[in-house]
């Protein structure tokens, strides 16, 4: 296992080497390592899952690095399986053009651009569009249904690359790949790089503040490497020439932040947002290792009311499944120690996962028409960023005597 896994020694925003280590999670399989039937009951490489805090510039970070070979090329998150976030990037495209208007036809890049679903609103809106995604089957999708898409992984060269085969970017946008790339500095050139005068380059990522205050531990998982704070990133993009102007705080994953970055000097004018979230993140002490520390200790009542709850069910004879097995499912149910067996089966709606089993407890995946087929008493919502919506969705379920428990932020069992 010794090639695939690493550990870094310095922190990955500003090299600093004094890095404090502040929470330590269940080690597990990467969060996406789904596998097939005949590996069932095998066993699956785990690595450890600790969170490192940087003194000298406040990021918080993994530093342990699983072989992004291992995490992206067999991805199997598909952005445009879930309506929620189709609707989220039709107004994300939208916010964008209004508010930047990029020349019409001026080139849109999107870094880590999934199934091309953001992309394909700039397109309809007229812009040239380029998507790149190391995720062999997914980019393959995507330039067949029209949005051009280069398998690979972005760097300085391949910014070049781009550069020289169409034009520099007006828009460059990158969604949650500043969280799930080791190699910041080299993204962040090859984005310099490739930057038009006057362009912006746009990025989402899971915001700390949110993470922290609400408790989101499940989103930290191998592919998320970084828990980003606007504080630590403001001092980052000048190292390469680029500059933080505008940030906000957008709902996706429990809680994002947005960031708009140009290159140093350009044109656009702050609107204050930066300093607002930097007293916020002043206010909560996220600039101190404590407070991270503190952390653990809320993860793990949360993780005592959860199992409580759990374990009270099972005595009483109920039968529990689960719905959505998003990646952050994996570090919930190994951090919480959930036996296999408890859970029967979980129900996904993207047709990549069924069929698949759960990394780690193999815990079988299907299509949704199982669960009223089977109708298990109690139903778990991993995707619990999607609570409102599922409920909705399985209205029947419940019509039948089914009940949904929520894990995260609040334990909740709904009836
Ligand atoms: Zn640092």
């Amino acid at each position: 296992m010794a090639e695939t896994c690493h550990r870094r020694s310095a922190c990955r925003l500003c090299a600093g080497i004094d890095l404090q280590e502040v929470l330590s999670l269940e080690p597990t399989p990467p969060a996406n390592a789904f596998v097939p039937k005949e590996l069932v009951g095998k066993d699956q490489a785990v690595f450890p899952l600790d969170i490192f805090f940087c003194q000298s510039c406040g990021h918080v970070q993994l530093l342990d690095v699983v072989d992004p070979k291992i995490l992206f090329e067999n991805y199997v998150y598909v952005s445009g399986t879930s309506p929620v976030f189709v609707k989220h990037f039709e107004d994300y495209a939208n916010d964008v053009l209004n508010t930047y208007q990029p020349p019409k036809g001026a080139m849109v890049v999107d870094i880590g651009s999934n199934d091309g679903t953001l992309l394909s609103f700039f397109k309809k809106a007229g812009q040239t569009v380029l998507g790149i995604d190391p995720a062999k089957g997914i980019s393959q999708d995507a330039t067949e249904r029209g949005i051009e898409t280069w398998c690979d992984f972005f760097t300085p060269e391949l910014s070049a690359k781009i550069n020289q085969e169409h034009a520099p970017a007006h828009v460059i946008t990158a969604n949650n790949v500043f969280a799930h790339a080791d190699d910041l500095t080299s993204i962040a050139r090859g984005i310099a790089d490739l930057l038009a005068p006057g362009g912006v380059f746009v990025f989402e990522v899971s915001y700390l503040v949110d993470v922290f205050k609400d408790v989101l531990f499940d989103t930290i998982y191998h592919e998320h490497m970084a828990y980003h704070a606007v504080g630590p990133l403001q001092r980052f993009f000048p190292q390469v020439g680029l500059e933080l102007f505008a940030a906000e705080r957008v709902p996706s994953h429990g809680g994002s932040l947005r960031g708009f970055v140009q290159l140093a000097g350009g044109t656009h004018t702050g609107d204050g947002s930066v300093d607002r979230l930097l007293e916020i993140e002043r206010r909560l002490k996220l600039d101190d290792s404590t407070t991270l520390k503190e952390f653990g200790a809320r993860i793990d009542r949360l993780g005592e009311t959860f199992t409580g709850v759990l374990r009270e069910l099972v005595a009483a004879g109920n039968t529990i499944a689960a719905y959505g097995a998003p990646a952050k499912c994996t570090t919930l149910l190994h951090h919480f120690g959930i036996a296999p067996g408890v859970i029967e089966f979980i129900v996904d709606d993207s047709p990549l996962k069924q069929g698949l089993y759960s990394p780690g407890l193999h815990i079988p995946v299907v299509a949704s028409d199982v669960l009223l087929e089977r109708m298990p008493d109690v139903l778990i919502i991993l995707a619990w960023n999607f609570a409102d919506v599922i409920m909705e969705k399985n209205a029947e379920f419940r019509d039948k005597g089914g009940k949904f428990l929520i894990p995260v932020p609040k334990v909740r069992l709904c009836p």
